[in-house]
């Protein structure tokens, strides 16, 4: 069976690449349609010129509306405005979503999250492979280092991205939170200036980087007396989201209704 993949944002960053890897997909997809903003200059023109491969006889529509009833998977990598209202359309139509948009409030992720009683979705802050194992591996160093050590997270980004800190290193902190049985609204902090006084042992740290053409650093430092742990993932090129979210549109438009993560798609949550 072709699993019909449609992509939001296509002239984005995120979206041009997730277009290149199904176009150059052999794992039985298709592009089935890509969609932008309202207004968007590029309505209309063929997508394979886009990416500046030939035409592919997808044509960029400006309205998820005129395809929805022709595609299996809505691969979004927007803004939370944006991909709200999608999910609300393709949890009408029964289509699945990859969500990776990030920059989410509490109040717009359980909005996102009653969708998912009615549609297959699979969301991440990031989908690439590495980051996805890096969170089994901060689980381990936390629930082992414990309360021994301070725990902090730095992440660097392109000079283009718009929210702070990262959907990532919010997902790592999370996770080193919940190994040790701690409330990351409790115990973030995010940035220090001025008399801050000493360091609460239960806090967790986050110091945020914006420069240049850098696709996506992330390190969790666990550091004690004597010694320091530091846990990094580097990505050098969107390619690795990219196809990661590809992989995650295969898997969830054959899965039931429900909120999925990548580590479902990797298969890191069977026992
Ligand atoms: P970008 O600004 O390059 O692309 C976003 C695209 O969405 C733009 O082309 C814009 O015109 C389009 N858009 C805006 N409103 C729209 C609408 N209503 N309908 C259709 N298209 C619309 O941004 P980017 O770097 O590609 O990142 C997009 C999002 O993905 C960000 O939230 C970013 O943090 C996130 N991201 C997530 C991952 C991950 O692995 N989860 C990886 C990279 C980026």
């Amino acid at each position: 069976m072709t699993t019909r993949v449609a992509v939001t944002g296509a002239a984005g960053r995120m979206g041009r690449m997730l277009m290149e890897t199904v176009l150059d997909s052999d794992r039985g997809m298709v592009l089935a349609a890509a969609i932008e903003r309202s207004g968007s200059t590029l309505a209309g023109v063929d997508v394979g010129e886009l990416l500046g491969r030939g035409p592919c006889q997808v044509l960029l529509v400006t309205d998820l509306g005129l395809v929805v009833n022709d595609i299996d998977v809505l691969i979004d990598f927007t803004t939370p405005e944006t991909t709200l209202a999608n999910a609300a359309l393709c949890a009408a139509h029964g289509v699945a979503m990859v969500v990776g948009t990030t920059g989410f409030t509490d109040e717009q992720e359980q909005l996102l999250a009653d969708q998912c009683q009615r549609m297959a979705m699979c969301k991440a802050s990031n989908f690439s492979t590495g980051v996805n194992l890096a969170f089994t591996l901060l689980a381990q160093a936390a629930r082992v280092l414990g309360d021994d050590v301070d725990i902090e997270i730095v992440e660097a980004h392109h000079r283009h991205k718009v929210d702070a800190p990262s959907g990532t290193a919010l997902s790592m902190g999370k996770v080193v939170a919940d190994a040790l049985g701690r409330d990351l609204g409790q115990v973030a902090v995010y940035g220090r200036e001025g008399q801050t006084g000493a360091r609460d042992r239960q806090t967790i740290g986050f110091a945020t980087i914006r420069a240049g053409d850098v696709v996506g650093d992330h390190t969790v430092i666990f550091a004690g007396d004597g010694e320091r742990l530091e846990i990094t993932h580097k990505a050098s090129s969107r390619l690795a989201f990219a196809r990661g979210a590809v992989r995650a549109a295969l898997w969830v438009a054959q899965q039931q209704p429900g909120a999925y993560s990548m580590q479902d798609v990797l298969g890191f949550n069977q026992q």
